[in-house]
């Protein structure tokens, strides 16, 4: 038995990126917690955003 809980894996040091950016232009967007980066597109060039 361990104390590690089951499927957490590894996680990162500090807070869980906040902020979507945009591969093709580098424009950033606040990130809403219930929506994945990927579902929203860049204003500028609606580029699908990727998570920071
Ligand atoms: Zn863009």
């Amino acid at each position: 038995m361990t104390d590690t809980p089951p499927g957490e894996g590894r996680q990162h040091h500090g807070n869980p990126p906040s902020k979507c950016v945009c591969p093709q232009c580098g424009y950033k967007a606040d990130k809403s917690p219930a929506v994945p980066c990927w579902s929203m597109r860049c204003p500028k060039c609606e580029t699908m955003m990727v998570g920071g």
